[in-house]
């Protein structure tokens, strides 16, 4: 804040609903409860009271009216407050615990560990011509594979080719020359229970 000598302010959203939460005085997050219903649920979609963690959460956009997004799963886990915050808001105040396999966490040749932001990740992929949909899966300390979806017209095994020298330059910055990249050749594949997308996934406990 010092840096940028201005206040600097957390937030938690999602591209679905925007804005999600619109954090406070105090720095909690209110939620956007006039525009989303952001509700907290169990493991079998059922909901879980204030207070207790959720194992994700389903958004409803009420103000989207051409995309609709009803009961969309988001995959965060996220505690309700059960009182109201002393702001003074009506808005009810909502605590991120965290998104579910959020971060891929992968080990270097001498054995430290490397955190890579799905993100970051996600931008090499994108960024690589010919590339229309992907999911990447960590399968191991050292391994990743990638499911590939090219667009029309261009040759796969070229965008493979083109898809697996960058990734290797960015790992290789992040030190991680070592990570095996693998191809599987069955393409991206949604969730069965939402239909949802996880572009990137960890497969592998570690
Ligand atoms: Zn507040």
């Amino acid at each position: 804040m010092r840096q940028w000598d201005c206040q600097v302010w957390d937030s938690y959203n999602a591209t679905e609903a925007m804005p999600l939460t619109i954090p406070c005085v105090l720095g909690r997050f209110h939620v956007n409860a006039d525009w989303m219903i952001l509700e907290p649920v169990d493991a079998d979609r059922r909901p879980v009271p204030a207070g207790t963690p959720s194992a994700t959460t389903l958004i409803t956009n009420l103000a989207n009216h051409v995309q609709p997004i009803i009961r969309y799963e988001l995959g965060d886990s996220v505690t309700f407050s059960a009182d109201r915050c002393r702001c003074g808001s009506p808005l009810p105040v909502v605590t991120v615990v965290g998104r579910s396999n959020d971060l891929l966490r992968f080990t270097r040749p001498e054995g430290a560990p490397v955190a890579i932001p799905p993100l970051a990740l996600g931008s090499v992929m994108e960024e690589t011509v010919g590339v229309r949909r992907y999911q990447a899966i960590q399968t191991g300390p050292a391994s990743l594979t990638v499911r590939l979806e090219t667009e029309s017209g261009s040759d796969p095994d070229r965008v493979w080719v083109d898809l697996t020298r960058r990734l290797r330059d960015f790992l290789t910055r992040q030190g991680l020359g070592n990570v095996d990249l693998s191809r599987d050749r069955s393409g991206p594949q949604p969730e069965p229970h939402s239909g949802k997308l996880r572009q990137v996934i960890c497969a592998f406990d570690g």
